[in-house]
């Protein structure tokens, strides 16, 4: 973190648009702006030190073995250093910085001791699940701070006490401002997915929210990528960080099976999706579009033609959101057509097959929708659709990851 001289200072302006994210960074260090300079790993939950009812919340949410970025940053994270951690989404970056909060606040002291920033809603709700669920056995509160709900019940939930506070930039801003929420106890400042949400803009804000902050403030920064924006930014907020890089080795598009199907034309995906709909429904299934407006026109067209299918994007209200949301997790619902906002962090476990029924315009959007599927060793299926002008992307996804994704065989159903 920054002495308090860098608090007042003007926020730096916007140098670096999308051109900056150069060849490569989708997909891991390529671009070779960071590499790790902490060493050690921890490959046992058991030899980290925890709190034995932490402990108990990570084995009793299931999981067994750290993950890759939980071996190496949690340790650090624990031991009250900054740390910059890099590695792909669904790697298990989430769980990495919830439980180094819930290793250090004290659960007696009923006043919020950790703030993480999120660039979605949907992100904000899931880490708070996340770490109420790690933190069961702590009785750690946790709440998410998101726009569009009330800001007088926001003020009656911290009243309440809450040890961990997760939201967007512009509420946790507002709550701040209101004196809703107060700072002073504040240790830990976490910044998730830091390229999306400087890529969404927000640097204004985090800015905002961090000048608020304590001081002594540790800052834990997580993103998938690291393009020179995201750089800048850990220069103003961190002091002498760990930097962390999980390669792309660690996450691999192993255990999913790729596959495209040649539709030739635009016309033609819309009988193609419908043609595949049994094999969709065996599970559950995501499907890509790169805009809004063909969201609504696909899921117009597939209810016209009465196929169950819901829908989300970031247009709609928040409300409406959370409902589809919910019933996808639930499984009530059993296909989501939805644009790349779904694709970073949001973890719907039951989903096996992918459909970009567009191939994502940008190629790390690629591993970002259909790597959910395949993640600790769980496998999927993902389909894509590939029209005329698409066919160099695909060779280009191919690739740039270094993989195989072959014509669709008809048997397709029985690999899901
Ligand atoms: P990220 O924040 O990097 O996108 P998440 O923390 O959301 O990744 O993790 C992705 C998925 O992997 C989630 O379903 C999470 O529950 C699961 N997961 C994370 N860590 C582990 C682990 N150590 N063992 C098993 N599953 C894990």
């Amino acid at each position: 973190m920054s002495v308090a001289g860098e608090r007042n200072e003007s926020v730096p302006s916007e140098k670096n648009g999308p051109s900056d994210k150069g060849a490569g960074e989708g997909a891991s260090d390529v671009d070779g702006l960071i590499e790790s300079n902490w060493e050690e790993v921890v490959d046992k939950f058991d030899d980290m030190n925890l709190k034995e009812e932490l402990l108990r919340g990570i084995y009793a949410y299931g999981f067994e073995k750290p993950s890759a970025i939980q071996q190496r940053a949690i340790i650090p994270c624990t031991k009250g250093y900054d740390v910059i951690a890099q590695a792909q989404s669904g790697t298990g970056k989430t769980a990495t910085f919830s439980i180094a909060i819930l290793q250090q606040i004290d659960t007696s002291l009923k006043e919020c001791q950790a703030l993480i920033l999120a660039p979605t809603r949907e992100l904000a709700q899931q880490i708070q699940k996340v770490v109420l669920a790690l933190g069961d056995y702590m009785n750690a509160q946790c709440q998410a701070f998101i726009g569009g709900t009330n800001l007088w019940e926001d003020k009656r939930r911290l009243e309440l006490g809450v040890h961990v506070v997760v939201g967007t930039p512009g509420r946790v801003y507002d709550i701040i401002n209101r004196r809703s929420l107060r700072t002073n106890y504040i240790k830990f400042f976490v910044l998730d997915e830091a390229d999306e949400m400087l890529s969404r803009g927000f640097k204004d804000q985090i800015y905002d929210v961090f000048r608020t902050l304590p001081e002594n403030i540790q800052v834990i920064l997580l993103s998938a990528t690291m393009p020179a924006d995201v750089l800048e930014v850990t220069k103003h907020f961190m002091r002498d960080p760990i930097r962390i890089l999980v390669k792309k080795e660690e996450l691999t598009l192993e255990g999913i099976k790729q596959f495209f199907v040649y539709v030739e034309r635009e016309d033609w995906k819309l009988d193609t999706l419908c043609d595949l709909y049994e094999t969709l429904t065996i599970t559950q299934a995501v499907i890509f579009c790169n805009t809004r407006r063909k969201v609504d026109w696909l899921t117009e067209r597939m209810h016209q033609r009465d196929f169950t299918v819901s829908s989300m994007h970031g247009e709609m209200e928040q409300k409406e959101r959370e409902v589809i949301m919910r019933e996808f997790r639930s499984g009530s619902s059993r296909v989501l057509i939805t644009t790349d906002l779904l694709a970073r962090g949001i973890d719907v476990q039951q989903v096996s097959l992918v459909i970009n029924y567009d191939l994502p315009t940008q190629r790390e959007n690629y591993i970002h929708r259909i790597g959910r599927g395949g993640r600790f060793g769980r496998k999927g299926v993902a389909i894509n659709f590939v029209v005329e002008e698409d066919q160099r992307t695909l060779k280009d996804l191919e690739q740039f990851y270094n993989t195989q994704i072959d014509e669709m065989p008809m048997n397709v159903a029985d690999l899901i």
